[in-house]
């Protein structure tokens, strides 16, 4: 069984981009942008969005984050999406979910411009990246693609059984897992909670990705030997022996399937470390304008 550190891939692929930084600087080109706008004061938003703004800081891009209450109206706010859509100087932004109640999320997605929507939320970039066209990916199921890339991993007619079809995790990897070329060209199951005899749809399983949001639903009994297993599940579960009072497990018994896995990705430092790093390219290539001239 081998680890997939997300960990340290995210590591060397920021020194990459921070290489390209270096370089941009050289060739008297603007360095990327990526704009962070947080809405209320949601604790794991708060992780969230300081984790995007330290690691552009990291490697050189430029961040700027933009604060609004909780009671902030919707107008004024896609007032601010307006504005950093016809803002040159940004690359890249992101509207971090979730947003208070009487916030329409659907609206604040449609309002950003998909070319500089590197969070790949926005319906024009989910329907390129399903034709196969250039598109913002959905930063998750990004880092899972690089992850499976850049440790050579065979995917080709590989039967992938994706658990969970949300429309930030599961139902794109689905879509992206399938699609032709590398990596990717799988058969693939897409489950949930309606699926009947899920640990027999798994058992079928040369590759896993777990995005289901329950502390080890994934058994040791239910995955095939030398399977890959793709743990995107992030939960906190109660540890008196730890100072916060709780530690982060996937979705996945790691304990019990790890022992039958070839690759199997931790919790924490794995998919999670990758999906930072995920929006850090999006955002280089939005300032290179590689998906959109
Ligand atoms: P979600 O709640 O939007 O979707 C969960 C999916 O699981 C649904 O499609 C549902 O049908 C399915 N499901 C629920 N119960 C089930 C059951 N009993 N059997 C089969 N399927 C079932 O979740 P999400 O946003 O995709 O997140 C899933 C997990 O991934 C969460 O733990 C979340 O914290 C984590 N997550 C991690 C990252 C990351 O960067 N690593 C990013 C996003 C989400």
């Amino acid at each position: 069984m081998q680890l997939l550190d997300g960990k340290l891939l995210s590591e060397n692929i920021k020194a990459e981009l921070a290489a390209e930084v270096d370089q941009l600087i050289k060739d008297g080109k603007k360095v990327p942008h990526l704009v962070a706008v947080l809405v209320g004061d949601n604790p794991a938003s708060e992780v969230y969005v300081s984790n995007k703004i330290r690691s552009c800081e990291q490697i050189g891009f430029r961040s700027t984050l933009i604060r609004r209450n909780a009671d902030v109206a919707q107008g004024d706010l896609l007032k601010i999406v307006h504005d950093l859509n016809n803002d040159p100087e940004v690359d890249g932004f992101i509207v971090q979910l979730p947003l208070p109640k009487h916030i329409n999320e659907e609206k604040i997605t449609l309002a950003i411009d998909p070319k500089k929507d590197v969070d790949g939320f926005h319906p024009v970039n989910f329907g390129r990246m399903a034709q196969g066209l250039p598109a913002f990916l959905p930063a998750t199921p990004y880092g899972i693609l690089e992850i499976l890339r850049r440790h050579n991993i065979e995917t080709a007619g590989k039967h992938c059984v994706v658990v969970g079809r949300s429309n930030i995790v599961g139902t794109p990897i689905s879509i992206l897992l399938s699609r032709k070329g590398y990596p990717g060209d799988c058969t693939v199951t897409l489950t949930h909670s309606r699926t009947q005899d899920l640990p027999a749809e798994v058992r079928r399983a040369d590759i896993v990705v777990a995005a289901i949001g329950i502390p080890n639903f994934i058994k040791g009994d239910w995955v095939k030997e030398g399977a890959v297993v793709i743990d995107v599940g992030i939960n906190r579960i109660a540890d008196s022996s730890k100072k916060s009072g709780f530690k982060l497990v996937g979705d996945v018994d790691f304990d019990a399937v790890a022992p039958k896995c070839s690759f199997i990705t931790p919790v924490p430092g794995g998919v999670g470390a990758m999906t930072v790093t995920a929006l850090l390219m999006n955002t280089m290539k939005a300032t290179q304008k590689e998906i959109y001239s």
